[in-house]
C-alpha cells in the first residue's frame, strides 16, 4: 500500500512576502555567479563534448552568455540511441514502484531549491519571476503526478476469467526520442522525459537550442538521484541535425515531441517511413502550436474579460502555445472592449524580467524578434495597430505588447501562429458568428469565452472545438491533474499531458491467458 497523500498542485510562491522575494534575489545571484560555463552531453553516463558548440544567451541582454554546450551531430545521436538501447533491458525489468521512487525523490529535491531552478529560466529564456515559478511548480507537479500514475498503471487492466486465468498488464515500448521546446524549458522537458522513463522506457533527451542550461540542471538531477546510466541520455545541438537523426534512427521506438507545427508534421511523416532493420511502427506524440482565441460576448463585467484577455495574450510575452492571439468580440461591446485592452496593455512595464518591477520581458531570440516585427507589419496592413507595434531602442529582444484591431477572420494575423506579443482583435456580428470565427482555424489547442448566458455557456462547451476550453476565465495556465493539456487538429495528437491517459502513450499492453 502506498502511503503517499493524493496528488495536489504545487503552490505558487507569493513574492509579496519579503522573505520569498529575498530568497528569489539570492537564487538569481547564485545563478549570476555560474553564467557562461560549458556543459557536456551525457551518453550512457559518460560526459561527451564536441568541437563545435552552441551557446545560449540572455534574451534581455544578448551579450550575456548563459551556457555553452556541444553541438551534437549524427554520430552523437547514434551513440545516444545505442546507450539507451543498452540500458533498456535492465530498466524495463524494474517495477513501476521502483521507477516512481526516483520521481518522488526528484520532486523533493526540486522543491528544496525551487528558486534556483526558476532563476535559471529568468536568465536563459526571459521569464519573469512568477512565470518562472509557475514553470518550476509545473515540473514538480509532473514528477508527483506521473509517479502516482505509475503506481496506478502497475495494477494493469481488469479482465474476466474465461475458464483460463487471464491477466493484462502494461509494458514499456523501448527507446524514445524526447524533443522539447524552449518556452517551458523545465516543465515540458521534465514532464515528457519522466513520463517516458517511469513507464520503463529509456530515452534521449534533446532540449531546444535556446535552453540547454536549464536542461543540463535537469540532467544533473537525474544523475544526483542515481538513475542508472543510459536511462536518460542528454543531447544538445541543432534540432535539424541531431534531432532529425533521433527521429529517423531505426532503433527509435517512439518520439515524444513538443514544438512547432512544421517540425511536428515533419516528424509525423518521417515516423511512418520504415527504415531497413526497423522492427516497429514508430509511435509519435506531437504537441504543436495554436492560434488560440478568447471570445467575448456582451458581458456585464467587461473589465474581468479584458484582464483575462491581456493576461492570456501577454503572459511571457505571448510565447505560450496556449496564449491568446485572437480576441473575437461581439459588435455590441467591440469598441469599448478594445479601449479596455489598450488601457491595460499600456500599463505593462517592459524591462529585464530579473527585475520584478518590470515583468514584461523580451522575446526569446533575434529570430523571434524579427518574426514578431514582420507579423506586426503584416498586421498594420491587415488591420489597425492601436497599441505597441514597435521595438524599443535598447539592447535585448524587446517588442512592445501589440494590439491590432479590425483584423478580418481570414487575415494572416488571424490564421498564423506568431508566438509573440501580438493580439489580433476581430469583430463578430454576434455570439454565433464569434464562435464560428473561433472554430475557423486549422489549430485547436486552447480557447476561452466570456458570456453571462447559461445557454451560451452550454453551447460554447459543446461547440468551441479546442483541447482545452476555459469558461469566463483566461485560456492559459492549465494545471497538472486538473486540466489535462493538449490540442486537436494541427495543434497535435491531443495526448493530454498531466492527465490520467498520458502514460499510456509510452506503454503497450500484454494480455496473458494461462491454463495451468
Ligand atoms: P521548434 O519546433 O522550433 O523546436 C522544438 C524542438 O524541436 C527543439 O528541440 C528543436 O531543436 C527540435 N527540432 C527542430 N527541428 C527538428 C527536426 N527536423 N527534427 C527533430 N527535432 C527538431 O519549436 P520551438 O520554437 O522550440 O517552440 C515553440 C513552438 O512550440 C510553438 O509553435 C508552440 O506553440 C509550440 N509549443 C506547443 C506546446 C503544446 O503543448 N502544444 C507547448 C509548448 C510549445
Amino acid at each position: 500500500m502506498d502511503a503517499r497523500p493524493p496528488f495536489k498542485n504545487e503552490p505558487f510562491t507569493d513574492f509579496s512576502v519579503p522573505a520569498n522575494a529575498q530568497a528569489f534575489r539570492e537564487a538569481l545571484a547564485r545563478v549570476e555567479g555560474r553564467l557562461g560555463q560549458a556543459g557536456p552531453c551525457v551518453i550512457g553516463g559518460e560526459r561527451v563534448t564536441t568541437k563545435a558548440t552552441i551557446a545560449s544567451t540572455n534574451p534581455a541582454d544578448p551579450e550575456q552568455v548563459i551556457g555553452v554546450f556541444p553541438d551534437a551531430g549524427v554520430a552523437e545521436a547514434d551513440r545516444a540511441i545505442a546507450a539507451a538501447t543498452a540500458a533498456f533491458p535492465a530498466w524495463s525489468k524494474t517495477t513501476f514502484e521502483e521507477r516512481a521512487a526516483y520521481l518522488f525523490e526528484m520532486a523533493d529535491r526540486v522543491r528544496k531549491d525551487k528558486h534556483l531552478w526558476s532563476a535559471w529560466m529568468v536568465k536563459e529564456v526571459g521569464k519573469n519571476w512568477a512565470e518562472a515559478d509557475g514553470d518550476t511548480a509545473e515540473a514538480i507537479d509532473f514528477l508527483e503526478y506521473y509517479a502516482r500514475e505509475a503506481l496506478r498503471y502497475a495494477k494493469g487492466l481488469p479482465v474476466i476469467d474465461s475458464g483460463d486465468k487471464n491477466s493484462c498488464f502494461y509494458i514499456p515500448l523501448g527507446v524514445g526520442a524526447v524533443i522539447a521546446p524552449w518556452n517551458f524549458p523545465f516543465a515540458i522537458l521534465c514532464g515528457t522525459v519522466v513520463s517516458a522513463i517511469v513507464a520503463g522506457n529509456t530515452v534521449v533527451m534533446k532540449p531546444a537550442e535556446e535552453s540547454p542550461t536549464v536542461a543540463w540542471q535537469l540532467m544533473q538531477l537525474f544523475e544526483d538521484v542515481g538513475l542508472p546510466h543510459g536511462v536518460v541520455n542528454f543531447l544538445t545541438g541543432n534540432g535539424e541535425v541531431c534531432g532529425a537523426r533521433l527521429v529517423q534512427h531505426p532503433d527509435t521506438r517512439f518520439i515524444s515531441f513538443t514544438g512547432s507545427k512544421a517540425v511536428g508534421l515533419w516528424i509525423a511523416e518521417q515516423a511512418t517511413k520504415r527504415t531497413p532493420d526497423q522492427r516497429w511502427i514508430k509511435r509519435v506524440v506531437a504537441e504543436m502550436g495554436g492560434k488560440d482565441a478568447m471570445v467575448i460576448d456582451d458581458v456585464k463585467d467587461l473589465d474581468d474579460a479584458a484582464d483575462a484577455t491581456i493576461a492570456a495574450a501577454y503572459g511571457f510575452q505571448g510565447q505560450k502555445c496556449s496564449a491568446c492571439s485572437r480576441a473575437i468580440v461581439v459588435e455590441a461591446v467591440y469598441d469599448k472592449f478594445v479601449d479596455k485592452l489598450v488601457e491595460r496593455a499600456a500599463k505593462l512595464q517592459m524591462g529585464d524580467p530579473a527585475d520584478p518591477t518590470t515583468p514584461y520581458g523580451p522575446v526569446i531570440s533575434k529570430d523571434a524578434y524579427d518574426k514578431t516585427l514582420a507579423y506586426i507589419d503584416i498586421g498594420a496592413k491587415e488591420g489597425k495597430v492601436v497599441h505597441g507595434g514597435k521595438a524599443p531602442d535598447r539592447p535585448g529582444w524587446f517588442v512592445e505588447p501589440t494590439i491590432v484591431r479590425d483584423v478580418a477572420p481570414d487575415a494572416r494575423l488571424a490564421r498564423e501562429e506568431v508566438f509573440g506579443p501580438v493580439l489580433a482583435v476581430i469583430k463578430a456580428r454576434d455570439w454565433d458568428h464569434a464562435l464560428e470565427i473561433a472554430n475557423d482555424t486549422e489549430y485547436g489547442l486552447t480557447g476561452g469565452f466570456y458570456t453571462d448566458s447559461e445557454d451560451r455557456v452550454q453551447e460554447g462547451i459543446s461547440c468551441f472545438h479546442v483541447g482545452n476550453l476555459y469558461v469566463n476565465r483566461k485560456c492559459t495556465g492549465a494545471l497538472v491533474g486538473a486540466q489535462p493539456f493538449g490540442g486537436y487538429r494541427m495543434s497535435g495528437t491531443c495526448s493530454k499531458a498531466g492527465g490520467p491517459d498520458y502514460l499510456s502513450h509510452f506503454l503497450q499492453i500484454k494480455s496473458v491467458c494461462r491454463r495451468r
